[in-house]
């Protein structure tokens, strides 16, 4: 799905055991590996004094009680950089040990991804959460030992943020930039010329190091960032060749373009292709048949 691209699979980690992944910010990585979530979801624990946990991860009790007796009993904040489950499905639990604030965007202007348009055919998206404090794009979350920037990222999600932590090069990407794959862009809940954006949008913070929701570290993010980018504007381009040549489904295009996709992956392909296909509509390169759907039919503009 992504060959020349440069992923990096290796991870070094033990489920449940904090590892300081760079000066004052632990990682502790939830056991629910998938083809989706690699290893699993990676919580982050940033500070010791003043502990601020971004993600708390999957509802797993063992989980949740790592990142307690990680907190020591110093854990004020919890952030999201997104609603999808397996990073926020733990918050009530987390939110019960620790009485920490929670933070994140909180309601998404667009429509929600449901079980119709998963890519893993379930529930992934929390439609309930309510942050104890809304974050919008710049929003600065500050303690006495570290300050955390807020970046509005839609594109994988609608209320996606990722965070700057300052001072430090350090920018906690949840999923919209990871180093093992790409992300799942799944329409309605993902938007193609909204991801892509973002991806722009965090290529100009110009960050020495991504830490994401899922994987190791992503060093030089830069070229990491922009390597997708051409990655997305070359699918693209194949996609509207494709539908000149009168390849006219999704199914049809998808058989064209990811030859070698997985069946465990092939619903979050599909969904992949259709997040392409509108944006070449909003361009006004492609036109569908009636209101665009994974079903529609499609022709050059
Ligand atoms: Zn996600």
């Amino acid at each position: 799905m992504a060959d020349a691209l440069p992923l990096r699979k290796e991870m070094t980690f033990e489920y449940g055991v904090p590892r300081e992944v760079a000066p004052g910010v632990r990682r502790i990585v939830a056991e629910n590996p998938s083809a989706f979530t690699f290893h699993g979801t990676n919580t982050y624990l940033v500070g010791s004094e003043d502990v601020a946990v971004i993600d708390p991860g999957p509802d797993d009790e063992a989980h949740i009680q790592a990142i307690v007796e990680a907190g020591a009993g110093s854990i004020t904040k919890i952030l999201l950089t997104h609603t999808h489950r397996d990073h926020c499905d733990g918050l009530a639990k987390l939110k019960a040990a620790t009485a920490a604030k929670t933070l994140g965007f909180g309601t998404a202007p667009t429509p929600r991804g449901t079980t119709s348009s998963s890519p893993t055919n379930g529930e992934f998206v929390d439609h309930e959460f309510t942050p104890d404090l809304a974050l919008r794009d710049g929003m600065k979350v500050v303690s006495n030992a570290w300050q955390l920037t807020a970046h509005h990222t839609p594109g994988h999600a609608p209320d996606h943020l990722c965070f700057t932590l300052e001072g430090t090069g350090i920018l906690f990407s949840g999923d919209h930039v990871m180093g093992w794959n790409t992300s799942v862009i799944a329409p309605p809940e993902g938007n193609m010329g909204d991801y892509l954006r973002s991806l722009e949008k965090l290529l100009k913070l110009d960050a020495e190091q991504y830490l994401p929701g899922h994987g190791g570290a992503v060093h030089r993010p830069q070229r990491v960032a922009k390597a997708f980018l051409v990655h997305r504007k070359m699918r693209e381009a194949t996609i509207l060749d494709c539908v000149k040549s009168g390849k006219s489904t999704v199914a049809e295009i998808l058989e064209i373009v990811y030859r070698d996709v997985d069946d465990a992956v092939l619903r979050a392909a599909g969904l992949s292709v259709f997040a392409h296909l509108e944006l070449l509509i909003e361009r006004g390169l492609v036109r569908a048949n009636g209101t665009p759907s994974l079903t529609s039919s499609f022709w050059s503009a």
